[in-house]
Protein backbone atom coordinates (compact mmCIF):
# COMPACT_ATOMS: atom_id res chain seq x y z
CA UNK A 1 0.00 0.00 0.00
CA UNK A 2 2.83 2.29 1.02
CA UNK A 3 5.11 1.46 -1.79
CA UNK A 4 2.24 2.17 -4.47
CA UNK A 5 1.39 5.37 -2.34
CA UNK A 6 4.91 6.30 -2.89
CA UNK A 7 5.54 5.26 -6.41
CA UNK A 8 2.47 7.30 -7.36
CA UNK A 9 4.29 10.34 -5.51
CA UNK A 10 7.50 9.68 -7.23
CA UNK A 11 5.42 9.60 -10.75
CA UNK A 12 3.78 12.62 -10.62
CA UNK A 13 7.23 14.59 -9.55
CA UNK A 14 8.74 13.12 -12.35
CA UNK A 15 5.67 13.68 -14.24
CA UNK A 16 5.27 17.49 -12.93
CA UNK A 17 8.86 18.43 -13.76
CA UNK A 18 8.45 16.92 -17.31
CA UNK A 19 5.52 19.01 -17.77
CA UNK A 20 7.31 21.90 -16.58
CA UNK A 21 10.64 21.72 -18.95
CA UNK A 22 8.56 20.94 -21.89
CA UNK A 23 6.81 24.35 -21.11
CA UNK A 24 10.26 25.94 -20.12
CA UNK A 25 13.04 24.95 -21.85
CA UNK A 26 15.16 27.16 -24.07
CA UNK A 27 18.01 26.14 -25.07
CA UNK A 28 17.83 29.64 -27.20
CA UNK A 29 17.92 31.69 -23.30
CA UNK A 30 21.26 32.34 -21.65
CA UNK A 31 22.49 30.86 -18.82
CA UNK A 32 21.38 33.43 -16.54
CA UNK A 33 17.60 33.60 -17.72
CA UNK A 34 17.07 29.73 -17.64
CA UNK A 35 18.82 29.21 -14.37
CA UNK A 36 16.51 32.16 -13.17
CA UNK A 37 13.64 30.53 -14.60
CA UNK A 38 14.55 27.20 -13.09
CA UNK A 39 15.43 28.14 -9.95
CA UNK A 40 12.78 30.37 -8.70
CA UNK A 41 10.07 27.61 -9.94
CA UNK A 42 11.45 25.17 -7.08
CA UNK A 43 13.28 22.13 -9.44
CA UNK A 44 16.91 23.49 -9.18
CA UNK A 45 16.95 22.24 -5.19
CA UNK A 46 13.25 20.46 -4.60
CA UNK A 47 14.63 19.43 -1.57
CA UNK A 48 15.08 22.36 0.25
CA UNK A 49 11.54 24.22 1.70
CA UNK A 50 8.75 25.57 -0.65
CA UNK A 51 9.00 28.87 1.41
CA UNK A 52 13.02 29.12 0.48
CA UNK A 53 12.92 28.28 -3.86
CA UNK A 54 12.14 24.65 -3.10
CA UNK A 55 9.54 21.86 -3.12
CA UNK A 56 9.61 20.33 0.01
CA UNK A 57 10.63 17.01 -1.84
CA UNK A 58 12.99 13.59 0.05
CA UNK A 59 15.98 13.64 -1.16
CA UNK A 60 15.60 10.38 -3.14
CA UNK A 61 12.71 12.43 -4.63
CA UNK A 62 15.47 15.28 -5.58
CA UNK A 63 17.28 12.67 -7.32
CA UNK A 64 14.63 11.27 -9.39
CA UNK A 65 14.01 15.39 -10.83
CA UNK A 66 17.74 15.65 -11.20
CA UNK A 67 17.67 12.78 -13.72
CA UNK A 68 14.41 14.13 -15.11
CA UNK A 69 16.18 17.07 -16.38
CA UNK A 70 19.37 15.72 -17.28
CA UNK A 71 17.35 12.97 -19.86
CA UNK A 72 14.74 15.75 -20.81
CA UNK A 73 18.38 17.24 -22.19
CA UNK A 74 18.02 20.69 -20.26
CA UNK A 75 20.88 22.68 -18.20
CA UNK A 76 20.77 21.56 -14.88
CA UNK A 77 21.16 23.30 -11.71
CA UNK A 78 23.99 25.42 -11.07
CA UNK A 79 26.81 23.10 -9.41
CA UNK A 80 29.65 24.81 -7.14
CA UNK A 81 29.90 25.52 -3.17
CA UNK A 82 26.91 27.86 -3.28
CA UNK A 83 24.17 24.89 -4.08
CA UNK A 84 26.25 22.66 -2.15
CA UNK A 85 27.25 24.48 1.02
CA UNK A 86 26.36 27.71 1.26
CA UNK A 87 22.64 27.78 0.27
CA UNK A 88 21.67 24.88 2.76
CA UNK A 89 23.95 26.33 6.01
CA UNK A 90 22.74 29.70 5.55
CA UNK A 91 18.89 28.05 5.17
CA UNK A 92 19.82 25.99 8.37
CA UNK A 93 21.43 28.82 10.35
CA UNK A 94 20.59 32.26 9.09
CA UNK A 95 18.03 34.66 9.69
CA UNK A 96 15.08 35.43 7.71
CA UNK A 97 16.49 38.63 6.28
CA UNK A 98 19.89 36.46 5.34
CA UNK A 99 17.89 33.93 3.34
CA UNK A 100 16.50 36.73 1.57
CA UNK A 101 19.55 38.13 0.83
CA UNK A 102 21.43 35.14 -0.06
CA UNK A 103 19.70 32.23 -1.61
CA UNK A 104 17.60 34.05 -4.50
CA UNK A 105 20.88 34.19 -5.83
CA UNK A 106 22.89 31.16 -5.12
CA UNK A 107 19.88 28.80 -6.57
CA UNK A 108 19.75 30.97 -9.62
CA UNK A 109 23.62 30.44 -10.52
CA UNK A 110 23.95 34.54 -10.67
CA UNK A 111 26.71 34.67 -7.97
CA UNK A 112 29.50 31.94 -7.11
CA UNK A 113 31.20 30.64 -3.95
CA UNK A 114 34.05 29.69 -1.87
CA UNK A 115 34.95 28.28 1.07
CA UNK A 116 37.49 30.01 3.16
CA UNK A 117 38.15 27.84 6.13
CA UNK A 118 41.46 26.03 5.66
CA UNK A 119 44.71 28.17 6.55
CA UNK A 120 48.54 27.19 6.90
CA UNK A 121 48.33 26.38 10.42
CA UNK A 122 44.88 25.03 10.50
CA UNK A 123 43.63 21.97 8.35
CA UNK A 124 42.82 19.25 10.56
CA UNK A 125 42.99 21.09 13.55
CA UNK A 126 40.70 23.76 11.62
CA UNK A 127 40.05 25.22 14.93
CA UNK A 128 43.02 26.69 15.57
CA UNK A 129 42.84 29.15 12.76
CA UNK A 130 44.45 32.32 13.15
CA UNK A 131 42.68 34.70 10.44
CA UNK A 132 40.83 37.40 12.91
CA UNK A 133 37.91 39.65 12.58
CA UNK A 134 37.95 43.05 14.62
CA UNK A 135 34.44 44.86 14.96
CA UNK A 136 34.59 48.51 13.48
CA UNK A 137 31.34 50.02 13.25
CA UNK A 138 28.91 48.26 11.48
CA UNK A 139 31.33 46.09 9.59
CA UNK A 140 34.31 43.84 10.78
CA UNK A 141 37.99 44.17 9.23
CA UNK A 142 39.69 40.88 8.28
CA UNK A 143 43.18 39.97 8.55
CA UNK A 144 45.14 36.65 7.70
CA UNK A 145 46.02 33.97 5.36
CA UNK A 146 43.21 31.09 3.58
CA UNK A 147 45.06 27.99 1.43
CA UNK A 148 43.69 25.59 -1.19
CA UNK A 149 40.69 27.51 -1.52
CA UNK A 150 38.12 25.59 -4.59
CA UNK A 151 37.43 28.42 -7.20
CA UNK A 152 38.52 31.40 -5.35
CA UNK A 153 39.72 32.98 -8.51
CA UNK A 154 35.59 32.70 -9.40
CA UNK A 155 34.19 33.54 -6.62
CA UNK A 156 31.74 36.50 -5.79
CA UNK A 157 31.23 35.63 -2.25
CA UNK A 158 32.67 33.10 0.30
CA UNK A 159 31.65 31.27 3.43
CA UNK A 160 34.68 32.63 5.88
CA UNK A 161 35.57 31.62 9.65
CA UNK A 162 37.43 33.79 11.17
CA UNK A 163 38.69 34.57 15.15
CA UNK A 164 36.17 37.17 16.72
CA UNK A 165 37.15 36.30 20.49
CA UNK A 166 40.66 35.33 21.03
CA UNK A 167 40.17 35.41 24.91
CA UNK A 168 37.89 32.32 24.77
CA UNK A 169 38.63 28.65 24.07
CA UNK A 170 39.87 27.87 20.37
CA UNK A 171 36.72 26.35 19.21
CA UNK A 172 34.42 29.60 21.05
CA UNK A 173 35.57 32.73 19.31
CA UNK A 174 34.92 32.19 15.70
CA UNK A 175 32.27 33.50 14.06
CA UNK A 176 30.89 32.62 10.19
CA UNK A 177 30.72 35.50 7.93
CA UNK A 178 29.65 35.73 4.20
CA UNK A 179 32.65 38.12 2.66
CA UNK A 180 32.65 39.77 -0.56
CA UNK A 181 35.31 38.68 -2.54
CA UNK A 182 35.52 41.63 -5.03
CA UNK A 183 37.27 44.41 -2.87
CA UNK A 184 41.03 45.69 -2.42
CA UNK A 185 41.49 43.78 0.68
CA UNK A 186 41.10 40.35 -1.09
CA UNK A 187 43.83 38.56 -2.45
CA UNK A 188 43.29 35.39 -4.88
CA UNK A 189 46.80 33.91 -5.78
CA UNK A 190 45.91 30.20 -8.17
CA UNK A 191 48.15 27.76 -7.13
CA UNK A 192 48.78 24.76 -10.00
CA UNK A 193 48.33 21.07 -9.15
CA UNK A 194 50.11 18.36 -10.63
CA UNK A 195 47.10 17.93 -12.92
CA UNK A 196 47.83 21.02 -14.06
CA UNK A 197 45.01 22.67 -13.49
CA UNK A 198 44.61 25.42 -10.82
CA UNK A 199 41.59 24.41 -9.14
CA UNK A 200 42.49 25.61 -5.77
CA UNK A 201 44.18 28.99 -4.37
CA UNK A 202 46.17 31.07 -1.54
CA UNK A 203 43.71 33.57 -0.57
CA UNK A 204 45.00 36.99 1.53
CA UNK A 205 43.28 38.82 3.54
CA UNK A 206 44.26 42.49 4.22
CA UNK A 207 42.03 44.90 6.07
CA UNK A 208 38.99 43.45 4.17
CA UNK A 209 35.69 44.32 5.23
CA UNK A 210 32.97 42.49 6.10
CA UNK A 211 29.07 43.40 7.07
CA UNK A 212 28.17 42.70 10.95
CA UNK A 213 25.11 41.45 9.95
CA UNK A 214 26.72 39.00 7.50
CA UNK A 215 27.43 36.89 10.27
CA UNK A 216 25.25 33.30 10.06
CA UNK A 217 24.69 31.70 13.37
CA UNK A 218 25.47 34.66 15.35
CA UNK A 219 28.26 36.05 16.61
CA UNK A 220 31.17 33.36 17.93
CA UNK A 221 28.85 30.42 17.34
CA UNK A 222 31.18 29.84 13.76
CA UNK A 223 32.28 26.31 15.17
CA UNK A 224 28.79 25.29 14.96
CA UNK A 225 27.83 26.72 11.95
CA UNK A 226 31.12 25.53 9.91
CA UNK A 227 30.23 21.69 11.55
CA UNK A 228 27.19 22.00 9.17
CA UNK A 229 28.80 23.27 6.51
CA UNK A 230 31.66 20.25 6.66
CA UNK A 231 28.29 17.79 7.20
CA UNK A 232 26.68 19.01 4.22
CA UNK A 233 30.29 19.28 2.46
CA UNK A 234 30.96 15.08 3.54
CA UNK A 235 27.51 13.94 2.78
CA UNK A 236 27.09 15.43 -0.40
CA UNK A 237 31.17 14.10 -1.21
CA UNK A 238 30.18 10.65 -0.43
CA UNK A 239 27.24 10.20 -2.83
CA UNK A 240 29.53 11.22 -5.51
CA UNK A 241 29.08 15.10 -5.37
CA UNK A 242 32.19 17.28 -5.43
CA UNK A 243 34.63 19.58 -7.42
CA UNK A 244 34.56 16.45 -10.23
CA UNK A 245 30.34 16.80 -10.48
CA UNK A 246 30.58 20.07 -11.04
CA UNK A 247 27.94 21.48 -13.80
CA UNK A 248 28.87 22.09 -17.21
CA UNK A 249 28.16 25.59 -16.95
CA UNK A 250 29.68 27.46 -14.03
CA UNK A 251 27.53 29.79 -12.03
CA UNK A 252 28.85 33.41 -10.98
CA UNK A 253 29.54 36.95 -12.45
CA UNK A 254 33.62 36.04 -13.02
CA UNK A 255 33.62 32.64 -15.34
CA UNK A 256 31.64 33.91 -17.97
CA UNK A 257 28.91 31.42 -18.90
CA UNK A 258 26.02 33.35 -17.51
CA UNK A 259 25.74 35.11 -20.68
CA UNK A 260 26.20 32.35 -22.95
CA UNK A 261 23.65 30.27 -24.82
CA UNK A 262 22.50 27.51 -22.21
CA UNK A 263 21.43 24.61 -24.94
CA UNK A 264 25.38 25.19 -25.91
CA UNK A 265 26.51 23.27 -22.82
CA UNK A 266 24.07 20.54 -23.35
CA UNK A 267 24.43 19.42 -27.19
CA UNK A 268 28.94 20.03 -27.21
CA UNK A 269 28.99 18.47 -23.96
CA UNK A 270 30.29 21.74 -22.61
CA UNK A 271 33.50 23.80 -22.95
CA UNK A 272 35.31 21.25 -20.24
CA UNK A 273 35.15 18.29 -22.86
CA UNK A 274 38.00 17.83 -25.13
CA UNK A 275 39.70 14.86 -23.94
CA UNK A 276 40.07 16.40 -20.62
CA UNK A 277 37.68 15.17 -18.52
CA UNK A 278 38.88 12.74 -15.17
CA UNK A 279 37.19 9.25 -15.00
CA UNK A 280 37.20 10.39 -10.79
CA UNK A 281 33.87 8.84 -9.91
CA UNK A 282 33.36 6.39 -12.54
CA UNK A 283 31.51 3.34 -11.67
CA UNK A 284 33.41 -0.34 -12.17
CA UNK A 285 31.07 -0.50 -15.46
CA UNK A 286 33.46 1.86 -17.26
CA UNK A 287 36.30 0.40 -16.14
CA UNK A 288 35.14 -2.86 -16.89
CA UNK A 289 34.47 -1.86 -20.61
CA UNK A 290 38.14 0.36 -20.50
CA UNK A 291 39.61 -3.37 -19.81
CA UNK A 292 37.65 -5.18 -22.12
CA UNK A 293 38.33 -3.05 -24.64
CA UNK A 294 41.82 -3.10 -23.94
CA UNK A 295 42.41 -6.78 -23.85
CA UNK A 296 42.76 -7.11 -19.99
CA UNK A 297 39.41 -8.29 -18.68
CA UNK A 298 40.59 -12.12 -19.03
CA UNK A 299 43.43 -11.33 -16.36
CA UNK A 300 42.56 -12.95 -13.14
CA UNK A 301 44.08 -10.68 -10.50
CA UNK A 302 42.46 -7.53 -12.40
CA UNK A 303 39.36 -9.26 -12.42
CA UNK A 304 39.15 -9.45 -8.97
CA UNK A 305 39.68 -6.06 -8.15
CA UNK A 306 37.22 -4.82 -10.63
CA UNK A 307 35.05 -7.03 -9.04
CA UNK A 308 36.18 -5.05 -5.54
CA UNK A 309 35.44 -1.67 -6.80
CA UNK A 310 32.19 -2.63 -8.06
CA UNK A 311 31.19 -4.04 -4.14
CA UNK A 312 32.67 -1.12 -2.70
CA UNK A 313 29.95 1.18 -5.07
CA UNK A 314 27.38 -1.34 -4.14
CA UNK A 315 27.94 -1.00 -0.45
CA UNK A 316 28.43 2.57 -0.78
CA UNK A 317 24.88 2.66 -2.44
CA UNK A 318 23.24 0.81 0.02
CA UNK A 319 24.53 2.81 2.64
CA UNK A 320 23.35 5.92 0.93
CA UNK A 321 19.87 4.13 0.55
CA UNK A 322 20.08 3.40 4.37
CA UNK A 323 20.88 7.04 5.28
CA UNK A 324 17.71 8.10 3.00
CA UNK A 325 15.33 5.98 4.53
CA UNK A 326 16.52 6.88 8.04
CA UNK A 327 16.09 10.59 6.83
CA UNK A 328 12.48 10.34 5.55
CA UNK A 329 11.73 8.71 8.84
CA UNK A 330 12.81 11.54 11.03
CA UNK A 331 16.22 9.61 12.22
CA UNK A 332 19.81 9.82 11.77
CA UNK A 333 22.41 6.89 11.62
CA UNK A 334 25.65 8.82 12.99
CA UNK A 335 29.02 8.44 11.26
CA UNK A 336 27.27 7.38 7.91
CA UNK A 337 28.54 10.81 6.45
CA UNK A 338 31.69 10.13 7.32
CA UNK A 339 32.13 6.41 6.34
CA UNK A 340 30.75 7.43 2.70
CA UNK A 341 33.65 9.98 2.84
CA UNK A 342 36.04 7.57 3.01
CA UNK A 343 34.22 4.93 1.21
CA UNK A 344 34.47 7.28 -1.62
CA UNK A 345 38.26 7.69 -0.97
CA UNK A 346 38.56 4.19 -1.31
CA UNK A 347 36.96 3.95 -4.49
CA UNK A 348 38.97 6.96 -5.93
CA UNK A 349 42.44 5.12 -4.95
CA UNK A 350 41.14 2.00 -6.25
CA UNK A 351 39.96 3.35 -9.63
CA UNK A 352 43.32 5.16 -9.85
CA UNK A 353 45.07 1.79 -9.63
CA UNK A 354 42.88 -0.12 -11.86
CA UNK A 355 42.87 2.24 -14.77
CA UNK A 356 46.84 2.64 -14.52
CA UNK A 357 47.37 -1.51 -14.64
CA UNK A 358 44.43 -0.94 -17.69
CA UNK A 359 46.79 1.41 -19.62
CA UNK A 360 49.91 -0.53 -19.04
CA UNK A 361 53.29 1.70 -19.21
CA UNK A 362 51.29 4.61 -21.55
CA UNK A 363 50.23 5.44 -18.11
CA UNK A 364 53.54 7.30 -17.47
CA UNK A 365 52.30 9.71 -20.12
CA UNK A 366 50.35 12.75 -19.29
CA UNK A 367 49.99 15.52 -21.67
CA UNK A 368 48.58 19.10 -20.22
CA UNK A 369 47.06 21.08 -23.09
CA UNK A 370 43.81 19.90 -24.96
CA UNK A 371 45.85 19.43 -28.36
CA UNK A 372 48.87 17.58 -26.62
CA UNK A 373 46.05 15.27 -25.25
CA UNK A 374 44.47 14.78 -28.63
CA UNK A 375 48.00 14.06 -30.36
CA UNK A 376 49.00 11.70 -27.03
CA UNK A 377 45.55 9.83 -27.95
CA UNK A 378 46.15 9.46 -31.75
CA UNK A 379 50.02 8.09 -30.68
CA UNK A 380 49.17 5.31 -27.92
CA UNK A 381 45.89 4.77 -30.09
CA UNK A 382 44.56 5.09 -26.42
CA UNK A 383 40.91 7.44 -26.38
CA UNK A 384 40.75 7.31 -22.92
CA UNK A 385 44.22 7.53 -21.71
CA UNK A 386 44.16 11.22 -20.80
CA UNK A 387 41.41 10.61 -18.81
CA UNK A 388 43.22 7.52 -16.89
CA UNK A 389 46.06 9.55 -15.98
CA UNK A 390 44.56 12.68 -14.74
CA UNK A 391 42.29 10.71 -12.91
CA UNK A 392 45.58 9.02 -11.28
CA UNK A 393 47.04 12.43 -10.36
CA UNK A 394 43.88 13.88 -9.12
CA UNK A 395 43.36 10.73 -7.20
CA UNK A 396 45.32 12.30 -3.96
CA UNK A 397 42.89 15.09 -3.59
CA UNK A 398 39.58 13.29 -2.90
CA UNK A 399 41.03 11.71 0.48
CA UNK A 400 42.21 15.03 1.70
CA UNK A 401 39.74 17.15 0.93
CA UNK A 402 36.63 17.70 3.35
CA UNK A 403 38.02 16.00 5.73
CA UNK A 404 41.59 13.56 5.38
CA UNK A 405 40.93 10.01 6.14
CA UNK A 406 42.58 9.82 9.32
CA UNK A 407 39.94 13.05 10.74
CA UNK A 408 37.05 10.83 9.53
CA UNK A 409 38.47 7.64 11.45
CA UNK A 410 39.06 9.71 14.40
CA UNK A 411 35.39 11.54 14.31
CA UNK A 412 33.97 7.76 13.80
CA UNK A 413 35.99 6.32 17.07
CA UNK A 414 35.26 9.63 19.07
CA UNK A 415 31.82 10.44 18.27
CA UNK A 416 30.39 7.28 17.13
CA UNK A 417 32.21 4.17 18.77
CA UNK A 418 32.76 6.46 22.17
CA UNK A 419 36.66 5.64 22.03
CA UNK A 420 38.57 7.92 24.12
CA UNK A 421 39.15 11.38 22.82
CA UNK A 422 42.81 12.58 21.96
CA UNK A 423 44.70 13.65 24.80
CA UNK A 424 44.03 17.54 24.15
CA UNK A 425 45.36 20.95 26.79
CA UNK A 426 43.63 23.12 24.20
CA UNK A 427 39.97 22.56 24.70
CA UNK A 428 39.26 25.05 27.54
CA UNK A 429 43.02 27.57 27.73
CA UNK A 430 41.86 30.59 25.71
CA UNK A 431 42.89 30.45 22.36
CA UNK A 432 45.68 33.21 23.12
CA UNK A 433 47.47 31.79 25.13
CA UNK A 434 47.81 28.35 23.27
CA UNK A 435 51.42 27.63 21.44
CA UNK A 436 51.40 28.33 17.89
CA UNK A 437 53.34 27.26 14.82
CA UNK A 438 55.46 29.76 12.87
C1 LIG B 1 41.62 19.33 -3.82
C2 LIG B 1 41.43 20.07 -2.53
C3 LIG B 1 40.50 21.09 -2.43
C4 LIG B 1 40.33 21.78 -1.22
N1 LIG B 1 39.42 22.81 -1.16
C5 LIG B 1 39.30 23.53 -0.03
C6 LIG B 1 38.42 24.67 0.02
O1 LIG B 1 37.76 25.02 -0.97
N2 LIG B 1 38.36 25.40 1.15
C7 LIG B 1 39.09 25.07 2.27
O2 LIG B 1 38.95 25.75 3.27
N3 LIG B 1 39.92 24.00 2.26
C8 LIG B 1 40.05 23.23 1.13
N4 LIG B 1 40.92 22.15 1.11
C9 LIG B 1 41.76 21.91 2.28
C10 LIG B 1 41.42 20.65 3.06
O3 LIG B 1 40.24 20.79 3.80
C11 LIG B 1 42.64 20.39 3.96
O4 LIG B 1 43.72 20.09 3.11
C12 LIG B 1 42.40 19.26 4.91
O5 LIG B 1 41.48 19.62 5.89
C13 LIG B 1 43.72 18.79 5.57
O6 LIG B 1 44.39 19.86 6.17
P1 LIG B 1 45.93 20.12 5.87
O7 LIG B 1 46.15 20.09 4.40
O8 LIG B 1 46.33 21.33 6.62
O9 LIG B 1 46.70 18.85 6.45
P2 LIG B 1 47.09 18.61 7.98
O10 LIG B 1 45.93 18.91 8.87
O11 LIG B 1 48.37 19.30 8.26
O12 LIG B 1 47.32 17.04 8.00
C14 LIG B 1 48.54 16.42 7.55
C15 LIG B 1 48.42 14.92 7.78
O13 LIG B 1 48.29 14.64 9.19
C16 LIG B 1 47.12 13.87 9.44
N5 LIG B 1 46.51 14.33 10.71
C17 LIG B 1 46.31 15.61 11.10
N6 LIG B 1 45.73 15.62 12.32
C18 LIG B 1 45.53 14.32 12.68
C19 LIG B 1 44.97 13.68 13.82
N7 LIG B 1 44.48 14.39 14.86
N8 LIG B 1 44.93 12.33 13.84
C20 LIG B 1 45.43 11.59 12.82
N9 LIG B 1 46.00 12.14 11.70
C21 LIG B 1 46.04 13.49 11.64
C22 LIG B 1 46.18 14.18 8.28
O14 LIG B 1 45.25 13.14 8.08
C23 LIG B 1 47.16 14.30 7.12
O15 LIG B 1 47.48 13.02 6.62
C24 LIG B 1 41.11 21.44 -0.08
C25 LIG B 1 42.06 20.39 -0.17
C26 LIG B 1 42.22 19.71 -1.37
C27 LIG B 1 43.25 18.60 -1.43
Amino acid sequence: MTDTADRTTTNDVVADVKDWLADNWDPDLTVADWWERLGTSGWAVPTWPSAWFGRDLSRSDGVRVQQAIADFGALPAPGGLGLMLAGPTIAFHGTDEQRERYLRDIVTGQKAWCQLFSEPNAGSDLAGLQTKAVKDGEEWIVNGQKVWTSGGQVADLAMLIARTDPDQPKHAGITYFVIDMHQPGVDVRPLREMTGRALFNEVFLSDARVRDDSAIGGLNNGWRVANTTLMFERSSLGAGGGSAAASLASPGTVAGDLPRRAGDFVASGGRRGGGGGTLFGASAKGLIQLAKGNGKASEPALRQKLVELHTIGELARFNNLRLKAAMAAGKDIPGLPNIAKLSMSQTVRLSRDLGLEIAGGYGMLHAYSPEDREALDDATGMPFLSGITEMALFAQGPPIYGGTDQVQRNIIGERVLGLPKEPGFDKNMPFKDLPKNG
